[in-house]
Formats: C-alpha cells, sequence, structure tokens
C-alpha cells in the first residue's frame, strides 16, 4: 500500500501546502481521502480524478471537503453519462450540505452532474478493490470518522480530526503506521470545558499510538512553520521512538 500525502495544512494553511488530502494506492486501487482546500491542484500533477476509484470525505469541515468544489471543474461544463461519474462518499447525514454548498456556488447541480454522490454509514468498511476502509467514530466538533484502511496486510490508520477518546484507541490498535493529526500547540487552543475538546497535540498523538501499539507514527494536519521539529519531539517524547512529519507530495510505502 502506498500513501502520498497531497496536503498536510490545518483548516489556516501553511503557506504554499494544502489542507488535509491523502491519496492511497493498493493492487491498481486508489483512492482519495479528504480534499480540503488546495488538494486538487496537488492531484493533478499525478492523476486524473477518472484514474480515482472514489473520493472519501472525513467530515464535513471546509479543510476536509471544500475542494470538491474545485474537483468539478476538472470535468466539462455539462452532465457525464452516470457510469463515468466519480464515486464521492460522505459521512452519513450531509447530502443536505452538498446541496446548500452546490447552490452557494451557483448551481444546484454542481456536484451531481459529473459526481456519484452517497454517504457511508459510519461502520461498513468501504471496499475498492484491495483496498478495504473501515470507517471509525471519532470525537470531534461534529461528527467525524476515521478510517483504519488495510492492503497488502498492511494497516494505514487515518485519524482524521480527534480528540483523545476510545475511536482513536480503535483507529490506531496495532496500526503499521498512524497517520495522525496534532493540530494544537497547546491545549489553549483546543475548545474549552464544558465544550467537548476536538483536537490532539502532538503529545498526546504520540501517547495514543504508542498505547495502541502502532509501529510507525506520521504526524500531519498541523501547523508547521520551519522544520516542525517541536511538534516531531513533543510526539517522540511520548511515543517512545522516532515520529515522522508528513511532507507535502512525498510517497511513504505501509
Ligand atoms: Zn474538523
Ligand atoms: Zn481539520
Amino acid at each position: 500500500m502506498r500513501l502520498t500525502v497531497l496536503g498536510r495544512s490545518p483548516a489556516s494553511p501553511n503557506p504554499g501546502e494544502a489542507c488535509a488530502g491523502y491519496l492511497v494506492e493498493a493492487g491498481g486501487s486508489r483512492v482519495v481521502v479528504d480534499i480540503g482546500p488546495g488538494v486538487v491542484a496537488q492531484l493533478v500533477t499525478r492523476h486524473h480524478p477518472d484514474e480515482l476509484d472514489a473520493v472519501v470525505i472525513s467530515h464535513m469541515h471546509a479543510d476536509h471537503m471544500l475542494d470538491l468544489v474545485t474537483l468539478r471543474y476538472v470535468y466539462p461544463w455539462r452532465a457525464l453519462p452516470a457510469e463515468r461519474r466519480l464515486r464521492v462518499v460522505l459521512p452519513p447525514g450531509s447530502a443536505d450540505q452538498m446541496l446548500d454548498l452546490a447552490k452557494g456556488v451557483g448551481n444546484a447541480r454542481h456536484f451531481e452532474d459529473c459526481f456519484r454522490l452517497s454517504e457511508h454509514d459510519g461502520t461498513t468498511p468501504l471496499a475498492y478493490g484491495a483496498l478495504s476502509l473501515q470507517p471509525i467514530q471519532t470525537q470531534h466538533y461534529i461528527p467525524c470518522w476515521g478510517f483504519r484502511i488495510e492492503a497488502d496486510g498492511g494497516r494505514l490508520a487515518y485519524t482524521a480530526d480527534t480528540a483523545p477518546c476510545s475511536g482513536l484507541n480503535d483507529l490506531a490498535d496495532s496500526a503499521d503506521l498512524i497517520l495522525s493529526e496534532a493540530t494544537l500547540r497547546s491545549l489553549d487552543e483546543d475548545a474549552a470545558p464544558p465544550e467537548p475538546r476536538g483536537h490532539l497535540t502532538p503529545a498526546e498523538a504520540g501517547t495514543a499510538a504508542r498505547d495502541a501499539g502502532s509501529l510507525r507514527l506520521m504526524l500531519t494536519h498541523l501547523p508547521v512553520n520551519g522544520d516542525g521539529a517541536w511538534a516531531r519531539d513533543q510526539a517522540a517524547a511520548t511515543f517512545g521512538d522516532d515520529v515522522e512529519l508528513a511532507q507535502p507530495q512525498r510517497t511513504y510505502e505501509i
């Protein structure tokens, strides 16, 4: 299985970088997980969206899905035959938001003329050839699902956005690689009690990965200024081993 980082920015973009977007490939199957602002420009340096089996969205925050608007413009401005339309898999209960977004950008049919929109059910794995994506709900400000992605005997855990929670532990359980958000520079940046939390510090990402027995930890979805050594060092201290920082446009074997 191969993971290519198309974007690693949190909602506020790191200079020159796209927001959340990850290309996952195995055995000729190809899925993009999350497609935040800037991701399509990165994707098309490698693939036309016709070469994808699906685009899968973790949750409906703009930094994870807004480039669906841009993706539509890669196609000609007419309705595609149904069998040529790209599969776009949304979180449960989000179809109405897509209609609102389509109207907001000027055309209620903005998406449906070239995408096959559907929702996953929150529990059943999504299967695309060699790739299997198991959705697992995380704790975030809105409903959000990470994915346990398996292929070729390899296990990739993508946390999407999450606070420390049992879903994060289930995602990370014995993963070969956990691709973990680490959005917070400090706990002050998360919601304050009694509001529930929604993100991780790098140290919390390291703790979760260690406790779940993940073999490798890669941080993403974090503010990076310079080489991000602060985040890597913080996470390595709790993980107990070296920690990688997701690098834009780099491909990793799992
Ligand atoms: Zn979010
Ligand atoms: Zn996010």
